[in-house]
Order: C-alpha cells, then sequence, then structure tokens
C-alpha cells in the first residue's frame, strides 16, 4: 500500500464515471476499519467477520483490515438459498456482519434467524429502514471510518493463523467451511502472480468479474496487492451489457470469471459489437471452458487462459498454458486441458481400485492434490473441532478432488468429469463434458447441458438438455446428426430437450442436480430419438 500507493481500485457505479480509489487511500482506510472493529464493535483475534459484499473497494478494505488486525475475513456468498446462508452464519458464529446497501433487502429478512449477529455494518447506496425495529446494532460504515484513528496498533501473528474462510457451495448435505491461513494465502498470492500463472505487473488491470465471495476472487485482490495491479471491480453490474462497456472504457489488460459470464459478454457482443482488445489474456475457470467459447474469443483477439481449481484449494491448481516454442496449431490440444501443476501442487491419480495410475494421458482416476495452499480439513465451526469426511480427505493429507481426468507426462491435466457427473453406460463411462463441449460447439447452440438419467437397459444414458441461440432452426436429429461428426455412436444421447436456460449455482456453475430432479419429477419436456 506504501510501494504500490498509486494503483487503484475503480469501482463501476452505473453513472457516468467508476469511483476511483487509490492504494494508498484503500490501506489508510483499513486501517481505520481495523480501529474501528476493535475499539467500537469490540472484535477479538480469531473471531470470524462477515461480509455480504459485492466486488468492490470497501470489500477489499474488509480484506486487509480484519485479516491484518488478526480475526478472520468470513465472505458470505449472497446467490445462496437464504437457508444455507442461516446455516453458514450460525455455523460460524459470526457477531458482525459488513454489509452493501444494496444487499439489506437480502440480510435483513434473515437477521431474526442469525442470534449470534450483534452488530451490521452499512456502507454505499440503499435503503437503510429494511433493518428498522431488528435485534442488531447499525452502523454506518463511513460513520465508522470518519471516528477511527489512522493508525493501527497491528499484532505480530503466527503466519499459521486464519485469515480467511469460504464455505463451499454445498451441492451435497450441509455446506462445508474452508479456512484459509496466513500462509497459505501468501504463497498463493505469490503462484497467481508467477508467469506461468496470470502473472501480471503494475502495468496491467485486471477485471475481477468473480465475485469476492467466490474463493476470494481466485485470490486477485491479494495478489493485486503485492504486486501493484490495478483492479476493476464490478460491484453489483455484472450483466453482459454493463461488463462489456467497462471493458471498452476502462480497458483492462486481464479478466476472470467463470464460463457463464463469458457466454453472456459473447452474446452481448455478437448482437452490440465492442473492442475487448484491451485484455491481453482472460482467466475462465470454476468449471469446463467449452473450447468453441475459446475458440470465439481468440477471434475477437483475446486470449483465453482455462485454470482449474477449487474452494478447498484456494483455489489455483492448474493453469492451461502451453509449453514454449509451439505453432498455434501445436498450442491448442495444451490450451484446452486444465492445465498444469505448478510446483506448489502435488498431484495424483486414484483409480477405481484405489491403485495409483500414470501419467500416460489415457489412464483415468480421481485427482487427489495436497500442498501449501491445499485445505486438509474443513472447519468445524465456532464451537466445533476441523474434521475430515473419508470422502474428501486421505489419512495421509491428500485432498480427493471428485474430479476425474487423465494427466499426461508432461503434467497436463484433462478433467473428463465430475466423478458423481460421469454417465455409467453398459459398464462404460461417457464424459457429460465432451457432449456438452461437442454440443456447444453447434453454431445455433447457446449452452449445453447433457446428465445422466436412469435407462432400464444400460443402467444410465445421457439426456442432453440444450438451449438453443435465438432464430435457431435445428431439430433433435439435426443436433445428434452433429455430435455423431466427433463423439462415438454409443455415446450419443436418445433423450432430448430444449430449454430455456441451463439452471446455475450460487457461482454461475451448470446445477446438473436441479436438472437430474427436473428430469425425476417429469418437468422437462423429452424426446426420445430411435
Ligand atoms: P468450487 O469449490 O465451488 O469452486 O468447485 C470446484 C469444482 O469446480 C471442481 O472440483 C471442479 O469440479 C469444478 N471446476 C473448476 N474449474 C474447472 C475447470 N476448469 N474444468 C472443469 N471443472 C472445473
Amino acid at each position: 500500500m506504501t510501494i504500490h500507493g498509486k494503483s487503484q481500485v475503480t469501482t463501476w457505479t452505473g453513472e457516468a464515471e467508476p469511483h476511483r480509489r487509490s492504494f494508498a487511500e484503500i490501506g489508510n482506510r483499513a486501517t481505520r476499519l481495523a480501529g474501528a472493529l476493535r475499539e467500537q464493535l469490540g472484535v477479538q483475534q480469531s473471531e470470524a467477520v462477515a461480509t455480504l459484499m459485492w466486488n468492490n473497494a470497501e470489500h477489499v478494505e474488509a480484506y486487509f483490515a480484519i485479516p491484518s488486525m488478526g480475526a478472520v475475513l468470513h465472505t458470505l456468498n449472497l446467490r445462496l438459498p437464504p437457508e444455507q446462508l442461516v446455516f453458514i452464519v450460525n455455523h460460524a458464529a459470526d457477531r458482525v456482519v459488513l454489509v452493501n446497501g444494496t444487499l439489506l433487502p437480502l440480510l435483513a429478512p434473515l437477521l431474526p434467524h442469525l442470534p449470534t449477529v450483534e452488530h451490521v455494518v452499512v456502507s454505499g447506496i440503499g435503503d437503510r429502514s429494511a433493518l428498522d425495529g431488528l435485534n442488531v446494532q447499525v452502523h454506518e460504515y463511513e460513520e465508522l471510518l470518519a471516528g477511527s484513528s489512522d493508525s493501527f496498533d497491528w499484532p505480530e501473528l503466527d503466519e499459521r493463523q486464519a485469515a480467511a474462510m469460504c464455505y463451499t457451495s454445498g451441492t451435497t448435505g450441509d455446506p462445508k467451511g474452508v479456512v484459509f491461513s496466513h500462509r497459505s494465502v501468501y504463497l498463493h498470492s505469490m503462484q497467481v502472480n508467477m508467469a506461468e500463472s496470470m502473472g501480471l505487473t503494475d502495468r496491467d488491470t485486471t477485471l475481477v468479474v468473480v465475485p469476492q465471495f467466490h474463493v476470494n476472487a481466485w485470490g486477485l485482490p491479494h495478489a493485486t496487492f503485492m504486486t501493484g495491479i490495478n483492479m476493476l471491480m464490478p460491484d453489483r453490474f455484472l450483466q453482459p451489457a454493463p461488463l462489456a462497456e467497462m471493458i471498452e472504457r476502462e480497458k483492462p489488460t486481464h479478466a476472470a470469471a467463470v464460463p457463464t459470464i463469458w457466454q453472456g459478454l459473447l452474446a452481448e457482443v455478437t448482437a452490440n459489437p465492442r473492442d475487448l482488445t484491451s485484455m491481453k489474456q482472460v482467466t475462465i475457470g470454476g468449471s469446463a471452458c467449452p473450447p468453441a467459447l475459446m475458440e470465439a474469443y481468440d477471434k475477437l483477439g483475446v486470449r483465453v487462459c482455462h485454470a482449474w481449481g477449487m474452494t478447498e484449494t484456494s483455489p489455483l491448481g492448474t493453469m492451461a498454458h502451453p509449453p514454449a516454442g509451439l505453432s498455434a496449431e501445436e498450442e491448442w490440444p495444451y490450451r484446452i486441458t486444465q492445465g498444469r501443476f505448478p510446483a506448489g501442487v502435488e498431484a495424483r491419480l486414484v483409480g477405481p481400485n484405489g491403485d495409483l495410475l500414470p501419467w500416460d494421458g489415457e489412464s483415468a482416476g480421481e485427482l487427489e492434490v495436497r500442498g501449501n495452499w491445499i485445505a486438509s480439513s474443513y472447519y468445524g465451526g465456532a464451537a466445533g473441532e476441523p474434521f475430515r469426511p473419508e470422502d474428501k480427505f486421505s489419512a495421509d493429507g491428500w485432498l480427493k478432488t471428485g474430479d476425474v481426468g487423465v494427466i499426461s507426462a508432461d503434467g497436463f491435466l484433462t478433467l473428463t468429469d465430475r466423478a458423481k457427473d460421469v454417465i455409467k453406460s453398459g459398464g462404460e463411462w461417457i464424459s457429460s463434458v465432451d457432449l456438452e463441449n461437442a454440443l456447444m460447439a453447434h453454431p445455433e447452440v447457446a449452452e449445453a447441458a447433457v446428465v445422466a438419467v436412469p435407462d432400464d437397459k444400460w443402467g444410465e444414458r445421457p439426456l442432453a438438455t440444450v438451449v438453443l441461440k435465438e432464430g435457431a432452426t435445428v431439430n433433435y436429429t439435426g443436433l445428434r446428426d452433429f455430435l455423431a461428426r466427433t463423439v462415438a455412436k454409443w455415446q450419443l444421447p436418445e433423450r432430448w430437450t430444449f430449454i430455456e436456460a441451463v439452471p446455475k449455482t450460487s457461482v454461475g456453475k451448470f446445477d446438473k442436480k436441479v436438472i437430474r430432479k427436473q428430469y425425476a419429477d417429469g418437468a422437462l419436456d423429452v424426446t426420445k430419438l430411435d
């Protein structure tokens, strides 16, 4: 904040001018925030302090104030269903919640169910009346900062102390808390800044679309402050049109987001052309990036780098930079993999019988990883001990990722599926991701999700749910014929349905359990081809 004091966090406001704040100002305000939290709200060391916020400068201030004072930054995913948010806040026993005013309609109805919450600190615009009559002390963020000193007696912290905490989206069972230590955040940030990962400097501006509540925005807020990378924060303006506008106007050199965001942006700039070419590199991860999407961005002059990770891996696990010295054509097979492991991530593949598989690009097994920024247990809650469910952690410290794939001899990972999404058809496995990627390469397909459905003869067969682009004329047989060009005949889906949109999880990934349930409930209009 001193060395890179002039770098900036720019927050989109939806008005003529965005809001700009220098790293030096952020540092000063984070100091005041830490003072206010300790002196006025009584926040203690190791206490979890929650944020329910968009990506903006105030959220960045919380990112530095809370861990540096020895407390634990607990980012809340504002897209989770209310009952999961209630579970998470109660599990962590959050006493203080920092919230953007625009999110009060979301927080206020939950507060009667959150007995541990005593203080709500509100920043930015938004009607405060939603909090009237509720049993909490309400503070204005700016007033707290104004009444606080600009020096703070920062404690000497143990590097293994908790700095931040994030709950997984909990597709099965209750959400699970993952705790990040100061040490792991620091080491992870160094890796993010390596040239073989995102490799940005103070000459760059990164558009941080991935939410700060989604695994610490993939580590970007920490990595940026390490090397002075400017940040462009979209706040609540995450729709394709404002994103396209902010890219054209602010000219970020990098951006990070899940494929869904990039699909939406692509549709937007196809209809209303915008110049995106300031972005030298964009990082796409969080779910498999369809090769067709990468190709489309290549054509727009924007190079995509595919990345894999999970909440439990901080999240950086792999990034798909091809080896040096290859032509564009030779690079392509590397670029569409999930990528290569950095030195800090140890990896192995485990076969169905528990045997270790070779890195030969062919043997498929479950990926297990371990390393300095990889979790080895889940948070046990304010009152509990950390716990290690056997299906996630092996006795010798490996994280079982639940992802199935192959690794090439030179360490490139290709995921074929989530273990639970693989289609087990007559003793053979069909990759739902391969079918989706093949379908999304069709020029009239906007999105496609494939799930396993029960089948009397084969055990399971694929069901293709497809979202067509506007004006498309292709039918099910046409799509199946298109697939048959690249997919083995026995893998071709018989069951097809056109849908309005693929259901998404709270962080924008395909929510296949919703599709499976819709199918089981008979809620989908499915056609079965011969
Ligand atoms: P989360 O912890 O919610 O971010 O989810 C992590 C999971 O997302 C991983 O275990 C993968 O199943 C999936 N995932 C993340 N990145 C990718 C990717 N590039 N390709 C395929 N799946 C991915």
